[in-house]
């Protein structure tokens, strides 16, 4: 007792200077006396439960009504404390948090489905009166939880579910990023011992190896840093046992096989310093692309900002860099907490911080309680994404799932005969990211070609890759189609021919009655499948081929072509993701990756195998040779529809003089103009110059033009390119 006490004592001096202590005494000795006959599991008196609860809250940052709250939290349930007496003695606002606590302390949550949802609500209502109080039952669980193995293994099982289930993903809501590791470690050690087991002794076994492999990377940073002046704290750390756990199961791999369990954090003073490290992180190592997320320009929705990036140390082994301020770390560590160190509020104070407690407290207003319930709680789990068909069917997917998986889990049927989506009315590209509650529309055909093999990199969900596989599988058709025509093709071209020719309707039927195949799909599989070799069947059709470019030569001298009608793009056609395709009403569309296109761009079309229309920049090197007769049928006439202002992706490369700060000025400068920036890093290249690539969206080619025109007014920024995305 007497240690806990000093536990605590101490901790009010450090994080609560100003508190009234003899008040604070006074509640203890209530407690104390309150709960003189009551022992804990372990034996030992019961007080010293609510004085380490008080402790945490304190830890946690809280004001002094929450201290009291947390000495007091047990009072009214256990022992014949009143709210009146508690009110008499410390206050109403006390005596209202320790009524709060109460009522949550009477709500089971391993109860049914129906009463669990019930319990939740009343979880919500006591945060939406005052926070305070699920902040004091969040350090009242991590107690309990700290001293589970004095528990029944059924309650242990009960509690930690439980735990999983409501306390963590609550934790994390509120940006409580350090309890919700230590709720979540302790519950799994209880619900999968083994596996707990397995990885602490491997980690235990790797200590050694992984603190070297730390200091040195530490020790690169800071060296870095500090040469250029740049005030750091830096430090390395392996991720919580379970989030390595989830890894594991995730990428179904065994804790050998996992690389990315090391998490580096330089905590600098200003957030011009964080880009300003970006840089210096980007020039020390390798980068991994893609996995730069600037939560800076664009904080998460419990609050959280830093930059994030993964490089590769010249080990080979990547990891994990997040660069933040104090006041970031701050919010990272105790999330919503955090803000009574600053303003001394009341909870409801707090909330309009919460962007999403406050959505949930308006949709409150406007449902019935089920409803609300259910977005409370589609809400509490962001490893899952909870989408609607449009008859109003919940389909639960991995987060991050996309059109692709939300038909495949629908039927496999209908994931093959996908040609594109609608989410939300509007068409989408199907590999659109699904968030909570929209309405995913699958548009099928039969004439539909089947997945693509690129569907398996976009897909998240293990049942999408399953059924697409087995599509190819059976399906080994479209494949020894492409591989066989992409034979044919080049042994075409080796021997001179016109590839044009297969598709003149005066001479195909005749090439393929000599090929004897019914098409020219079928003469392809059959080269696919090693039925006859690309050469033989060339061999074949050549003299054929031969005759009939002369013959065709002759006619042309014989009569002037007919000039080409222009047809009229005007008409109203539908448009797909902002373009129209002339004479496809209905088709995917892929933005070419080689050069992508903005609106304003001249574009151009070309009709891909089993991806639909891919739309370059009529001035991509890809779509040079358009008027090539070989290629010419595949090409189309595509415009942009003019009442879609959705975002293009698009990627510059900025030529630079190497400076310090460089990367800051064109970080800020994008930020300035609400830009938001999806990658960024620099190069070096010889001679004091480097290339920045940034990538961003933009609405339309205008937008561009003005941000492009920012971009070259920095300061030693000598041009710019359009690059690939
Ligand atoms: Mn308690």
């Amino acid at each position: 007792m007497e240690t806990h006490y000093q536990s605590m004592h101490a901790a009010i001096v450090k994080h609560l200077p100003n508190a009234d202590m003899e008040l604070i005494d006074r509640a203890v000795d209530y407690a104390r006396n309150k709960h003189r006959d009551q022992k804990r599991k372990d034996g030992s008196p019961y007080i010293i439960h609510p004085l380490a609860v008080a402790e945490i809250v304190v830890e946690m940052g809280l004001d002094t009504d929450a201290v009291l709250g947390a000495l007091l939290h047990d009072c009214i349930e256990d022992t014949d404390a009143s709210h009146e007496e508690i009110e008499k003695l410390f206050g109403a606002s006390v005596a209202e948090l320790v009524e709060g606590v109460t009522k949550l302390t009477r709500a089971n949550f391993s109860s049914s489905e129906q009463e669990q949802m019930e319990n939740l609500r009343k979880m919500f209502m006591a945060m939406s009166k005052d926070i305070r109080v699920v902040l004091i039952k969040i350090a009242d669980r991590l107690h309990n939880m700290r001293t589970m193995q004095y528990q029944t293994p059924e309650k242990q099982i009960s509690k930690c579910r439980e735990t999983m289930d409501i306390y963590a993903p609550l934790a994390h809501r509120l940006g409580m990023q350090k309890i919700k590791w230590e709720l979540e470690d302790i519950a799994l050690r209880y619900l999968d011992p083994d596996d707990y087991n397995r990885i602490t002794a491997y980690l235990n076994a790797h200590k050694e190896q992984d603190e070297a492999f730390m200091r040195t990377i530490q020790d690169k940073i800071k060296e870095r840093l500090t040469a250029v002046g740049i005030h750091n704290t830096t430090y390395g750390r392996i991720k919580h046992v379970y989030s390595i756990y989830r890894k594991m199961q995730v990428q179904d791999k065994s804790i050998e096989e996992l690389y990315d369990i090391y998490a580096f954090r330089v905590i600098v003073d200003t957030i011009p310093d964080c880009y300003n490290v970006l840089g210096h992180i980007h020039d020390l190592f390798n980068l991994v692309p893609g996995r730069f997320k600037d939560y800076i320009s664009t904080p998460k929705p419990n609050m959280y900002q830093s930059l994030h990036t993964t490089v590769i140390g010249s080990q080979g082994i990547p990891f994990e860099v997040q660069i933040r301020t104090w006041d970031m770390h701050e919010t990272a560590e105790y999330g919503i907490a955090a803000h009574w160190k600053y303003k001394q509020g009341t909870g409801a104070g707090s909330e309009k911080d919460f962007e999403w407690i406050r959505r949930l407290l308006e949709s409150q207003q406007d449902s019935d309680a089920e409803e609300y319930v259910q977005s409370l709680k589609i809400d509490m789990f962001d490893d899952e994404v909870f989408v609607f068909t449009p008859k109003g069917r919940i389909v639960s997917l991995p987060a991050g799932s996309t059109p692709i998986d939300f038909a495949y889990a629908i039927h496999s049927g209908v994931g093959n005969a996908m040609i594109g989506a609608k989410v939300n009315n509007r068409i989408a590209n199907i590999d659109t990211p699904l968030k909570n509650g929209d309405i995913v529309e699958v548009l099928t055909s039969k004439a539909a070609k089947g997945p693509s093999r690129d569907w398996l990199n976009i897909c998240k969900s293990n049942q999408a890759r399953t059924k697409i596989k087995q599509w190819f599988k059976k399906e080994k058709r479209e494949e020894n189609v492409a591989h066989g025509r992409a034979a044919f093709e080049s042994e075409m071209r080796r021997v001179g021919l016109p590839l044009s020719i297969t598709i003149d309707p005066e001479v195909s039927p005749q090439l393929l009655k000599k090929l004897s195949f019914d098409d020219w799909e079928d003469m392809y599989a059959a080269i696919g499948y090693g039925g006859l070799t690309a050469v033989k069947a060339v061999g074949r059709i050549r003299d054929d081929i031969n005759k009939a470019v002369r013959a065709q030569a002759n006619d042309k001298l014989m009569q002037s072509a007919p000039q080409r009608q222009e047809p009229d793009l005007r008409r109203d056609r539908h448009a797909i993701n902002g373009v129209i395709v002339e004479d496809i009403d209905s088709c995917m569309i892929k933005f070419a990756k080689c050069c992508a296109p903005v609106p304003g761009d001249a574009i151009v079309g070309f009709i891909t195998k089993g991806f639909g229309v891919s739309i370059h920049r009529c001035d991509c090197p890809n779509a040079a040779h358009r008027d090539d007769p070989i290629q010419a049928a595949r090409w189309v006439r595509v415009r942009w529809a003019n009442e879609e202002d959705q975002p293009f992706e698009t990627t510059l490369e900025l030529d630079c003089i190497t400076r310090d700060g460089l990367l800051l000025d064109v970080a800020s400068t994008l930020t300035t103009a609400r830009v938001r920036m999806k990658e960024l890093f620099g190069k070096d290249l010889p001679g004091g110059k480097s290339v920045f690539t940034v990538k961003f969206e933009v609405k339309n080619a205008e937008e561009l033009e003005t941000i492009r025109k920012k971009l070259l007014n920095i300061r030693d920024v000598v041009g710019s390119r359009r690059g690939q995305n």
